[in-house]
């Protein structure tokens, strides 16, 4: 078979290829109906202050409960959900569950929760967000939508108006990821995102290249120009925390401060990071 259709290793590839092809069929088909069969579920993850040590906010994430793969991530089927326009009744899911859950949590904390391009842009997304806030009777205040730097991709003009219908709203935009895509500085300057987060593969790279730290620093200055917040995405370790913290970040988020966990586990970790926030400061920073 292999001498017909070519060398060995090019029909392996093409085995390969027919194979993600209908995995990816599969996951589809079976996505089709994961809403109404009740599969997803949000884990939410802490976002920390550096200077008090409490938690203003959480980042709410989908999880997939898939009857026979477990817990799928949303790098998984995201992608296919954009392809294939179910990203806006499950995005609608998601807007509706995170506001929800939110408001079991205290005043003062934030939800934010991602949102593709495709449902940004798409005409009916600012209507959906108030109509879902009036029905859970959410702050406004208290949602943040975080985008990608893939809705630069669409029309400029466009961008502005859905960003300034939807901050009319009182709900806040993050700009997530920041970084990683084709976005510069100046994106920062041009769109009025309240809030910034370094991509991790920056924060990764920051403790041994000296220029990965310097474009730190650039954010972290430009956000107090602008008076935008700066988080500080993926922090693992204490080191990376305490020179983010020196650099003057004011919120980091990642696997050291908190991981995301579903709401039951989370009031625990509020209260736990709000009262061992000595007056003093930093429970997570080393001394000396
Ligand atoms: P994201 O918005 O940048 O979310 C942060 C991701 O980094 C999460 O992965 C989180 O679990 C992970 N993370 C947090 N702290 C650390 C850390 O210290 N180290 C490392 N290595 N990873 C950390 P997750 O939950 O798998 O989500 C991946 C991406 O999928 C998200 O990236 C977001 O772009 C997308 N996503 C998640 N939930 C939704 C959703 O409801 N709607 C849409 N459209 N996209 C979503
Ligand atoms: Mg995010
Ligand atoms: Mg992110
Ligand atoms: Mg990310």
């Amino acid at each position: 078979l292999a001498g017909k259709t070519g060398s060995g290793s090019a029909r392996r590839f093409e085995y390969i290829m027919e194979t993600e092809a209908i995995e990816r069929s599969c996951l589809e088909i079976d996505l089709q109906s994961a809403l109404e069969k009740n599969q997803f579920s949000l884990d939410f993850q802490p976002l920390f202050c550096t200077q008090t040590g409490a938690t203003n906010g959480v980042e709410a994430l989908i999880r997939w409960r898939h009857p026979t793969r477990g817990v799928i991530k949303p790098i998984k089927f995201i992608p296919i959900a954009e392809e294939s326009g179910l990203i806006l009744p499950i995005g609608e899911w998601v807007l509706r569950e995170a506001c929800r859950q939110a408001n079991t949590l205290p005043d003062h904390v934030r939800v934010a929760i991602n949102v593709s391009a495709l449902q940004f842009v798409d005409s009916g997304f600012k209507d959906c967000i108030s109509r879902i806030l009036e029905e859970t009777q959410l702050n406004p205040e208290r949602l943040e939508l975080e985008l990608t730097e893939t809705i630069f991709l669409h029309d400029e003009a466009h961008i502005l108006r859905t960003l300034a219908s939807i901050r009319d709203l009182g709900v806040k935009i993050v700009m997530d990821d920041f970084g990683v895509g084709y976005c510069s500085l100046s994106y920062l300057r041009t769109f009025p995102f309240d809030c910034v987060k370094i991509d991790r593969s920056f924060i990764h790279a920051m403790t041994d290249k000296p220029h990965v730290k310097s474009i730190i620093d650039s954010i972290l200055t430009l956000g107090r120009t602008l008076s935008m917040r700066v988080v500080a995405e993926g922090v693992e370790t204490q080191e990376q925390f305490d020179l983010l913290r020196e650099a003057g970040c004011p919120i980091v988020q990642g696997f050291l401060t908190g991981k995301p966990v579903p709401l039951t586990l989370l009031p625990t970790a509020i209260d736990a990071s709000v009262m061992e926030s000595a007056p003093a400061g930093n429970i997570l920073c080393s001394v000396g």
